[in-house]
């Protein structure tokens, strides 16, 4: 902010007053939904030109992921340190953790049984099909991903943005403080304080959305590969089927009857998340607009939010599952592959540890595919097929893993009492 004193000041036309007026009149979400429509249509038109508004994109990821390791630790920290309770925090973290399994099972049973009812792999012109590059397949066994929860270095992890071990790191500075009791007061102070001063950050930010969004789905509908999307457009239309049927069946249902809350206003509160999700295929780079979805649009309380949140932006994926289950099914029908029901129960086991293992970046579903594959013995090859065209797919599950973490922080939140029902009815202004 300058300060009056310091620079002239030069009025604004009375024209730029009003439309800056005009826009900040409108809520952020209905600017940052308008923004989305709007970048589609003009990525149809402008066609492969459009990548060159990629940039405005990008520079509005690299925005948000500059928030991401801040807000996590001071929001954790501060947030376990004011819950002071560690019993409460088990509370919390046994029912995310169950949610979290529970969904994630439902959704690779539910890609199971669309591949196996609309067998998408079956009569596919392979030939339209321009094979993009199979990303290399993960070589991490268990022990290195059990290692690499633990944040050997702490300042190591926040340089590479690792958000698993922060939030451990971030968990047991949170519990140092409780035990600490008076002696640790000054510093849960100072976390307090960086949480509040990162969410103004973060608002700041987020007034960036609608021009980052509206470049990307420009940059996306203008470079889509049309004539695989026409090719493989079964297994497309099966993986957005999938994820409405998990959003709208699954999620609306425990808001609805475990969370009991009004369905239409949790996803009024979401709209942000879900449209910067669904334009950047992140989970990670949305996590800061989720958490402020859930405290400022849905009411949950910021230590609750903060912990299932950012916990859920790594491990919970349930679009990523329901996917992995659907596109081995893909693949297996493409080569003639028999699969029994041995085989399909192993496709859920794995699958949801695959989309508890993928980072929440583009395209890391289709790295976790290799995991899967392998053990069914549906070839790999099967990866370079939908890799040309992975975006459009990864757009939709990446928008149902960021509402799976909103909905389950939402239903815990509302379980343990931690919840601001008065909040929520009032998302209309947000
Ligand atoms: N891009 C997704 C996410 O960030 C993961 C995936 O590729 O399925 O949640």
């Amino acid at each position: 902010m300058t300060s009056p004193g310091r620079f002239p000041r030069v009025a604004a036309k009375p024209s730029r007053r009003i439309i800056v007026g005009i826009w900040f009149a409108i809520p952020l979400w209905k600017r940052v939904v308008g923004a989305l429509l709007l970048g589609v249509v003009a990525g149809l038109v402008w066609g492969p030109g459009a990548e060159s508004i990629k940039i405005v994109g990008d520079v509005f990821i690299a925005f948000i992921k500059m928030l991401v390791v801040p807000l996590i630790f001071l929001s954790v920290v501060s947030g376990v340190a004011s819950i002071g309770d560690l019993r409460k925090l088990g509370s919390v973290g046994w029912r995310a953790l169950l949610l979290f399994l529970l969904t994630s099972q439902v959704a690779v049973w539910l890609g199971l049984a669309l591949g196996t009812v609309f067998t998408p792999g079956l009569g596919v012109d392979t030939s339209a099909i321009v094979r993009g590059d199979p990303p290399a397949p993960s070589e991490a066994t268990w022990r290195d991903m059990l290692l690499g929860v633990i944040p050997q270095s702490p300042v190591q992890v926040m340089a590479d943005a690792n958000v698993l071990p922060l939030i451990v790191f971030a968990l047991l500075v949170g519990v140092g403080i409780v035990m600490a009791k008076e002696e640790g007061g000054p510093v849960a102070r100072l976390f307090d304080s960086g949480a509040v001063v990162m969410q103004k950050v973060t608002i700041l930010v987020m007034e960036l959305t609608p021009f980052g969004v509206f470049a990307l789905m420009a940059w996306v509908a203008g470079t889509l590969g049309r004539d695989a999307l026409v090719a493989l457009a079964q297994v497309v239309a099966l993986n957005y089927l999938g994820c409405f049927l998990i959003i709208g069946l699954v999620y609306a249902s425990l808001i609805r009857f475990v969370a009991k809350l009004p369905v239409v206003d949790f996803f009024r509160g979401m709209a942000d998340a879900i449209a910067v999700a669904y334009s950047t295929a992140s989970s990670s780079a949305t996590l800061p607009v989720t958490l402020r979805c859930t405290q400022r649009n849905l009411g949950v309380s910021a230590p609750t939010s903060s912990f299932v949140v950012s916990l859920g932006a790594t491990i919970n994926m349930d679009g990523t599952a329901m996917y992995l289950g659907l596109a081995t099914l893909f693949g297996a029908q493409l080569f003639g592959v028999p699969l029994d029901l041995g085989d399909y129960i192993l496709v859920s086991v794995l699958a949801t540890l695959g989309s508890i293992g993928a980072a929440g970046i583009p395209g890391s579903g289709l790295i976790m595919m290799a995991l899967v594959f392998g053990a069914v013995g549906v070839p790999l090859e099967t990866i370079a097929f939908v890799a040309g065209i992975d975006r459009i797919m990864d757009m939709m599950r990446t928008a149902t893993n960021v509402t799976g973490d909103g909905t389950v922080t939402t239903t815990v939140a509302a379980l343990v009492g931690d919840i601001d029902r008065g909040e929520m009815i009032s998302a209309d202004d947000v």
